[in-house]
């Protein structure tokens, strides 16, 4: 039986998988279970004990589930099997099967390095809002421009060094065991400058280690960050541009913004909690609109769905960027794809993080 939190989360898995994994749905139902000419994939439910899928193949539709070796306790469970799934349907499929989004996402995280690098200065953006600037160790670090984003790891005392060879896997040992003095949650690169970068972090009211740590260190603090990657990849061509974003998401929008060489309409609809945690930002088009939240705790705001549910735009050429919380966006995502009908392509949206309560 899944705990409370799982459920939850298997509730956004099938979700996710449904409205933007659907390539690997199909290579799982093909090759994984061996249905002949699958048109369309979904999953229907996720017990403890099994999936089940629904696959369309030409006039009709089958049901099929795929079984857990043992009874599943949680989401996490379900996830790593799934990948297994997919591995084994991939030995399977002929060569020129293309690869899936799932596994172009894997591949990109193979060849990440570390960098250990230091706090420089601190600068209130907004009053949830705290820009740390880091310097040195990053002079390999790729400038993928976009909303490159990277995994940042912090150890709970603000002054502690870090190994010089500390990587990624040490992490994710340490993480396996019980008392791991590390945590760690992925941050956007809000700018870009030699051997220097700046990152926005969200002052929470929750309590936890990363804004906590933003909060606290001080100069000279070190870091370790694992990355670069993106996910703002609008398809050739693309000059109209709508953008949806919490405070955790704005630097992404910003910096893919400044960042991208395409002209074109930009429309950025940016939900803050209150005038005070609203920043002054260059926008000489006037592209930006806030929605407050006002008294709604965030991640639970309701004006930004009511202004998406009234929003009316040319859908030509367009791609929309929306990130946020995670049951939030998926909403949108919703609200968004029945209402102007677009493609998969014309859509990147991002769970940036999970409420818990
Ligand atoms: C690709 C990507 C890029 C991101 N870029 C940024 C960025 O540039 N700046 C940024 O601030 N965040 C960014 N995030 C989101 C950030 O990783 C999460 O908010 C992360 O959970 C914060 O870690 P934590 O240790 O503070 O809290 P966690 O330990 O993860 O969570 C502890 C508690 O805090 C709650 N919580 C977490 N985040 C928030 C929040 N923002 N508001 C309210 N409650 C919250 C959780 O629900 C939980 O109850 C990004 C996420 C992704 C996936």
């Amino acid at each position: 039986m899944f705990d409370k939190k799982s459920l939850e989360n298997i509730e956004l898995i099938i979700d996710n998988h449904n409205e933007v994994n659907g390539d690997a749905l199909n290579l799982v139902s093909s090759y994984y279970l061996g249905v002949a000419d699958v048109l369309e994939s979904r999953i229907m439910d996720i017990s403890d004990e099994e999936i089940s899928m629904m696959i369309q193949v030409s006039g009709k539709k089958i049901y099929r589930t795929i079984k857990f070796p043992n009874t599943f306790k949680s989401s996490d469970e379900v996830v790593t099997f799934f990948y297994l799934c997919l591995a084994e349907a991939r030995k399977k499929a002929p060569e020129n099967y293309p690869k899936t989004r799932i596994e172009i996402q894997i591949e990109k995280t193979l060849n990440l390095d570390t960098y250990i690098t230091k706090v420089k200065k601190k600068r209130i953006i907004s009053s949830n809002i705290i820009e740390i600037t880091f310097y040195g160790g990053l002079e390999s670090l790729p400038d993928l421009k976009n909303d490159a984003f990277m995994y940042f790891i912090i150890h709970k005392n603000i002054d502690h060094k870090y190994p010089e060879n500390f990587v990624m896997q040490d992490f994710r040992e340490l993480n396996a065991k019980k008392d791991n003095p590390y945590s760690a949650a992925y941050y956007t690169i809000r700018s870009f400058k030699d051997n220097e970068i700046d990152v926005w972090f969200v002052l929470h009211d929750h309590p936890g280690p990363l804004a906590d740590w933003a909060e606290k260190v001080t100069e000279e603090s070190e870091v370790a960050i694992w990355g670069p990657r993106t996910t703002f990849t609008p398809p050739e061509g693309t000059d109209n541009f709508l953008f949806i974003a919490d405070e955790t998401a704005q630097p992404a929008v910003l910096a893919s913004i400044e960042n991208s060489e395409n002209k074109g309409i930009y429309r950025c609809i940016f939900e803050t909690q209150d005038k005070s945690s609203q920043f002054e930002c260059h926008d000489t088009n006037n592209c930006i609109e806030w929605i407050y939240r006002n008294n709604d705790p965030a991640g639970k705001g309701s004006e930004l769905s009511k202004r998406i549910e009234e929003l009316e735009m040319k859908t030509d050429n367009l791609y929309v960027f929306g990130a946020g919380e995670a049951r939030q966006i998926s909403s949108i995502r919703k609200i968004l794809k029945q209402k102007f009908n677009l493609k998969a392509d014309q859509m990147s949206f991002t769970g940036y993080w999970k409420r818990t309560d």
